[in-house]
């Protein structure tokens, strides 16, 4: 069954226009890594690092966190990586540093605005961003990004940290800082938000623009990309990037979706993200489709 796709693995994705499309792979523990061959893929769109997180018994210092951050950009060798900044909270709680109590963790302190609130140690996770840039085309992404002050804080805090490397002789680069569009005020101003470059977290999206969870199975029907108000802001987002400039991917489920791919690419999406397993038949799809 999968060998007939399995020959697009290896291929660089294309319409049947021949239009090319980016296909990177999202990344949840580095150990994912081991067996695959970066040919495969055009980067790593999207570095999950909550798994830095769990199951420890403190919190990973910037040694740690270095090495693990450093080792992924090697792997890529020289392909683009995006690493996310923390997400907890929502349906990614961490012990003893996300919320316990709220009365509605997908509206509460996560992502960004959990970091923001706890400044040293987003600090640390910055500093092991910035040294492990030095290896490779590392970039830094922020969750929930709701409002741009959230990226002008990140990027002051940033801006300090690499000023302290330098000041200690520890080698580091400032890398590009974007943002997840995943909150639909994001997506309805997105001209507002002072980034390098913007990926849109269709999960998030999806629950919030259709106010059904993404893991309430009973509503699941509901909680569908395919919505057209979904895809109109989707459609949005990809056109304003095209417009100023800057660079749109998409790094939820839907990227590796085979039934939703090509209402993305009617969208004017050119750049997903997805689960290695996925790409396959995602470049298989893409391969299939032309503008309708
Ligand atoms: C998303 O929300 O679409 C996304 C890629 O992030 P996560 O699934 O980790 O929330
Ligand atoms: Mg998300």
């Amino acid at each position: 069954e999968a060998a007939r796709w399995e020959q697009y693995l290896r291929q660089a994705a294309k319409t049947a226009d021949g239009e090319r499309v980016l296909t990177q792979i999202n990344v949840a523990a580095p150990a994912e890594l081991d067996h695959l061959d970066p040919a495969i893929c055009d980067g790593i769109g999207l570095v999950r690092t909550e798994f830095l997180f769990h199951d420890q018994p403190s919190l990973p210092d910037e040694a740690s966190q270095f090495a693990v951050y450093q080792r992924i950009v090697r792997w890529a060798a020289g392909r683009p990586v995006t690493i996310r900044t923390l997400d907890a909270g929502g349906d990614k709680p961490i012990a003893g540093l996300s919320m316990e109590a709220e009365s509605n963790p997908f509206l509460g302190l996560r992502g960004i605005r959990l970091s923001l609130a706890y400044p040293d140690i987003f600090r640390v996770q910055l500093r092991a961003l910035a040294r492990a840039a030095v290896a490779g085309p590392l970039k830094v992404m922020l969750p929930m990004v709701t409002v741009p002050d959230e990226i002008t804080a990140t990027a002051a805090l940033l801006d300090d940290e690499v000023v302290k490397l330098q000041a200690a002789g520890i080698p580091c680069r400032r890398p590009d800082l974007g943002i997840m569009v995943e909150v639909p005020a994001t997506a309805l101003a997105i001209e507002r938000y002072p980034a390098a470059f913007f990926s849109i977290g269709s999960n998030d999206l999806t629950q919030y623009v259709t106010a059904s969870a993404r893991d309430i199975a009973s509503v699941a029907g509901l909680n569908d990309t395919a919505n057209p108000a979904v895809l109109r802001l989707i459609g949005e987002v990809a056109g304003y990037g095209r417009r100023a400039g800057i660079d749109v991917s998409l790094c939820g489920d839907a990227g590796g979706d085979a039934r939703l791919l090509p209402l993305l690419l009617n969208a004017g999406v050119r750049n997903v993200s997805m689960a290695p397993k996925m790409l396959a038949r995602a470049k298989s799809v893409i391969a299939n489709w032309r503008p309708s």
